[in-house]
Formats: structure tokens, C-alpha cells, sequence
């Protein structure tokens, strides 16, 4: 598989370079950054701490989609919008994980999925998808004598709340209930806000230091309250699940594919 990284100076776009490099079984063959990058022309082995690998930086987006036969996206979501079109007219396979995609955008991913596999997940961690999973059983079982708060942290460089993951838990937990999420989700509490509407699905959203990412769900209830918790201490979980579902997506009809079908959930 050859593979490539577009925002590959980015804080996810290193870690997934020095994956790559120290790994086996693909291949990097290239990786971009926005035209205005102080990075472009660096070499990224070196951007990721590492030997160098004798692949620069550049800014050629259609040249790293025709050249691969996937492309991993940690950017930001009006530059995922370009990355879908790159993935349509080179039939290159994509996976997704920058987060905070607003309509528009996750339009475009549809669109991109009826053209190539396309591998999407607001978290590449398989402790995180397993969370997934067991946040959608434990609501069923609970039924709605439980309250459902998601808390979530994030470091002080997170643009975009609640976490992607923290909807994603959000929505496993209305699944599991049988609910639309929008129609009983509480994104924000402040001020004089009443008693808690049953039924509702609470967010809470922390951010500070470099706290990578921590996600808990708590099921409260008269009498006793249930948490399940994750969390990530490094970014390279992250990384070696997008990598693993770059591996995964080789010869995969078009579709658009979460981290539940790369590891089997
Ligand atoms: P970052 O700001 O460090 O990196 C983003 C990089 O994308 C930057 O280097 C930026 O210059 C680059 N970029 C922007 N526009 C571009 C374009 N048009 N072409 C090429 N590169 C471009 O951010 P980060 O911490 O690496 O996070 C990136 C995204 O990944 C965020 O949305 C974050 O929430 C998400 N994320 C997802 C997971 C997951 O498991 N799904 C894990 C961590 C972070």
C-alpha cells in the first residue's frame, strides 16, 4: 500500500509519519501541508523527530492523490472537503479523522464513499470503539430511570467541542436507547437552566495542558451510578489505528467504513 499524508507537519500528521516509517507493511510515499506551511520543502522523517526519509514536505494535493493508493486526513474539515474531491478524480482510497465536520462537509465524505472506501472515525483508538460498543449496550440494558452525562477533556489546543468522540458516545448511547440524539441531546448548561428533562443526553467539556484525550460516560440513577471511562495518554494510538485502516482498506469496495469494521466490533 502506498500511502500519504496530507497535513503531515500537523501534531497527528508527525504521528503518523513516524508510524509509518517505523512500521512495516505500507509505504510512505509522499505527504502535504497547506500552500502557506512554513514546513514545505522540510523533510518529514525529520519534522517527525526521526532519520531523515527523503520525502519533503509539499503542497501538490492532486499529485499525492494520484500517486497513492490511500490518503490519511488529521487537517481540518473545509481542507477535508478538497481531500474527497482529490479521492473522487484519482480513485484513492481515504481515511478520515479530522472531527468537527458540519454538514457541507460530511456531504462531501457521502459523496467520496459512493466513489472509494472511505475509513471515518472521530477516534482511531480501539479502547475508544470498544467504549463505542459498550456505551450502546449499557444504555439499552439501563433504560431511561438513567441519566446519560458525557464528559469529555481535551489539551488547550482543541478548536472544536464537544469532542468528536464525545458525540460519537453521545449517539451510541441514543442508539442503544432507541432516541434521537439531536432531539434530546444538551450540548450546554449555564445560568438558570431548570431540573435535568428526563430522557436528555448531557455533554460536559473540559479543556487544558496537553491532556490528549478523556472520555467518560456516567449512567446516574437513584441509588447508584455507573462510569466507563477511557483515557489516552499519547497521540500514537490514534496514529496506529488510522495506519491499521489504511492496511484494512486495500481492495475494499466503495463505502464509508468506521473503526467498528477495521477491528471487527
Ligand atoms: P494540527 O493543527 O496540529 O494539524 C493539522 C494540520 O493540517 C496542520 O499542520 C495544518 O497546517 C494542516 N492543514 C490545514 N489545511 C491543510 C490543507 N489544505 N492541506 C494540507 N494540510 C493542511 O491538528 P491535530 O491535533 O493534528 O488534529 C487534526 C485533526 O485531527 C483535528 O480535527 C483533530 O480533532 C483530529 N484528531 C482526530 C483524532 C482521531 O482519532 N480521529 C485524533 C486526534 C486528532
Amino acid at each position: 500500500m502506498k500511502v500519504g499524508i496530507v497535513g503531515c507537519a500537523g501534531r497527528m500528521g508527525r504521528m503518523l509519519v513516524a508510524e509509518i516509517l517505523a512500521g512495516d507493511g505500507v509505504t510512505l510515499i509522499g505527504g502535504t501541508e497547506h500552500g502557506e506551511s512554513a514546513f514545505l520543502g522540510q523533510d518529514i522523517g525529520g519534522l517527525a523527530g526521526l532519520d531523515e526519509a527523503g520525502i519533503v514536505v509539499g503542497s501538490d494535493t492532486d499529485a499525492l492523490f494520484s500517486k497513492a493508493d490511500v490518503v490519511i486526513d488529521f487537517t481540518l474539515p473545509q481542507a477535508t472537503i478538497g481531500h474527497t474531491q482529490g479521492a473522487i478524480k484519482h480513485g484513492t482510497a481515504l481515511v478520515i479523522g479530522t472531527t468537527g465536520l458540519g454538514n457541507e462537509e460530511q456531504a462531501a465524505v457521502a459523496k467520496a464513499s459512493n466513489s472509494v472506501a472511505v475509513i471515518q472515525a472521530a477516534n482511531f483508538s480501539v479502547g475508544v470503539n470498544l467504549l463505542l460498543a459498550l456505551t450502546s449496550q449499557v444504555a439499552g440494558v439501563l433504560g431511561n430511570d438513567y441519566d446519560i452525562e458525557v464528559l469529555e477533556m481535551h489539551h488547550r489546543h482543541k478548536v472544536d467541542a464537544p469532542s468528536g468522540t464525545a458525540l460519537a458516545l453521545g449517539q451510541a448511547a441514543a442508539d442503544g436507547r432507541g432516541v434521537d440524539l439531536e432531539a434530546v441531546s444538551k450540548r450546554v448548561r449555564d445560568g438558570h437552566t431548570g431540573a435535568r428533562i428526563p430522557g436528555n443526553i448531557g455533554f460536559a467539556t473540559l479543556r487544558g495542558g496537553d491532556v490528549v484525550g478523556d472520555h467518560s460516560l456516567i449512567f446516574a440513577a437513584d441509588g447508584e451510578r455507573l462510569e466507563l471511562t477511557h483515557k489516552a495518554s499519547s497521540r500514537t494510538v490514534f496514529a496506529r489505528g488510522a495506519v491499521r485502516s489504511a492496511k484494512w482498506c486495500e481492495n475494499k469496495v466503495p463505502g464509508l467504513y468506521s473503526m467498528r469494521d477495521v477491528i471487527g466490533l
